[in-house]
């Protein structure tokens, strides 16, 4: 790997050099994008974030779930380059090339399901949800969409509508889609008693507040990510499959997030063998590159009229390229089991500092999808002022960590899965003594 494995302070972060150039994005950049880390990056690979001050900073979060098989992974490289240089665009819809295909016979046999299935491709998560909401609705002739409290899906007009947080995302940019209807949704650490009658509520709502006829399509995470990588309980996500199916709507997975080997399951619907009818994927997909795809049962897919669906770079070689290079990788080097390992690393350090630690309330999730809520002591009461201080903390020693959560309080690890076991140990003595540290 062209960045060495591990974690070096050089300068304060940013450094000045960081500083420097932060000022003229600050000068030229529109002010509504966020900042997670002020640091400049020159070079990625394996664990490490290497930024223009020389500082070696261990990466958790992956960019978001996206680059599970680490930065410029070789096959990616090596894929992508040789695609870059044959042929750059070709626009799938006026004249195809092999690798949109062959990206698409991977996602139908990867994709859990045993039934016929074909995919589209697209640039990114919000537009594989937005062509996913088309087809249930055209497939369906139905127009009712069933979304979830703490859902994201996006920013777009239609996957605002679907998102449930308001603030950032939705704060000012209305009015959105109509037809979209939100649900309860089972939080273990923060519904109150039983949460399996969670489900017979979203079936009760379901029925009496929208009508079982008039949806088209549940839509759900199976592990909700921005909303703070809550995991359902089992029996959940296979009881609003069945309700769709017994009611002739279709069943989404939405697993922009969880997807390629993240949660230690190739698809996370795999863990309680969910098949959906459609699932959207994108992120972890092709190590870096924009795609985004939709992937479902052929008779569903097939039933939009020609040129129905589609875009100018949906499905772009050399996106495609990498994703080819990204599947490969993700094969070779098993990093399905990978997942599982560091995520037990991280569980078992979560679970220690826990003891320690009372702001910390709930370790949850599943594979190298990891998070901790963050609460006042003695109460679930939100402790997101904690959280702002041990990231902080954390960035100043040289690790990344993404934050999460409806209440803001979540923060959440997701780091490239080739990262090595003594740079997780790393960021989790780190992180235990940010917490020792912050008050
Ligand atoms: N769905 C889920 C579950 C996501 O996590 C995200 C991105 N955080 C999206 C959809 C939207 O993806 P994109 O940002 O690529 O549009």
């Amino acid at each position: 790997m062209n960045v060495p494995q591990e974690r070096k302070v050089v300068t304060e972060i940013p450094g000045p050099k960081s500083q420097a150039i932060i000022k003229r994005r600050n000068d030229a950049v529109s002010a509504s994008l966020g900042m997670a880390l002020p640091a400049v990056i020159t070079n990625a690979a394996g664990g490490i974030l290497l930024d223009i001050d020389g500082n070696q900073i261990i990466d958790m979060g992956a960019g978001i779930a996206v680059v599970n098989v680490g930065n410029s992974a070789p096959a990616v490289v090596k894929r992508v380059q040789e695609q870059v240089a044959s042929f750059t665009h070709t626009c799938f819809m006026v004249a195809p090339y092999e690798g949109y295909i062959e990206v698409c016979e991977k996602l139908n046999e990867l994709t859990p399901g045993n039934f016929k299935k074909k995919s589209a491709l697209f640039n990114s998560g919000a537009e594989a949800l937005e062509n996913a909401v088309k087809i249930a609705r055209h497939y369906t002739k139905r127009q009712a969409v069933v979304v979830f409290e703490h859902g994201y899906h996006g920013r777009t007009n239609l996957t605002m509508a679907m998102t449930a947080k308001n603030m950032p995302y939705k704060e000012g940019f209305g009015p959105f889609t109509p037809e979209i209807y939100r649900m309860p949704m089972a939080y273990p650490y923060r519904s109150e008693g039983n949460v399996d009658h969670v489900l017979d509520e979203v079936i009760h709502k379901i029925e009496k507040e929208i009508g079982a006829k008039n949806v088209a399509a549940i839509v759900i995470e199976p592990i909700q990510g921005e909303g703070g990588f809550i995991v359902p309980p089992k029996g959940f996500l296979p009881g609003l499959a069945k309700f769709a199916k017994d009611n002739g709507a279709l069943f989404i997975a939405d697993e922009v997030q969880t997807g390629f080997a993240r949660t230690g399951q190739m698809f996370a619907s795999e863990d309680e063998g969910v098949e959906p009818d459609l699932i959207t994927t994108a992120k972890g997909i092709a190590g870096g590159l924009p795609l985004a795809a939709v992937t479902g049962r052929a008779e569903v897919m097939d039933e939009i009229h020609p040129s129905g669906l589609g875009g100018t770079y949906g499905g772009n070689p050399i996106a495609c390229a990498a994703a080819l290079g990204a599947i490969e990788t993700i094969q070779s080097l098993n990093l399905i089991k990978r997942a599982n390992e560091i995520g037990k690393i991280m569980v078992d350090a979560l679970n220690a500092m826990k003891a320690k630690y009372p702001v910390i309330g709930e370790v949850r999730g599943r594979g190298a999808m990891i998070a901790i809520e963050l609460v006042q002591p003695g109460s679930k009461e939100p402790n997101g002022d904690v959280l702002g201080k041990v990231v902080k903390y954390a960035q100043q020693k040289g690790v990344l960590f993404l934050t999460a959560g409806t209440y803001g309080n979540v923060l959440r690890f997701l780091p490239p899965l080739v990262i090595s076991d003594e740079l997780v140990k790393d960021a989790m003595s780190v992180l235990d003594e940010a917490f020792a540290n912050v008050k």
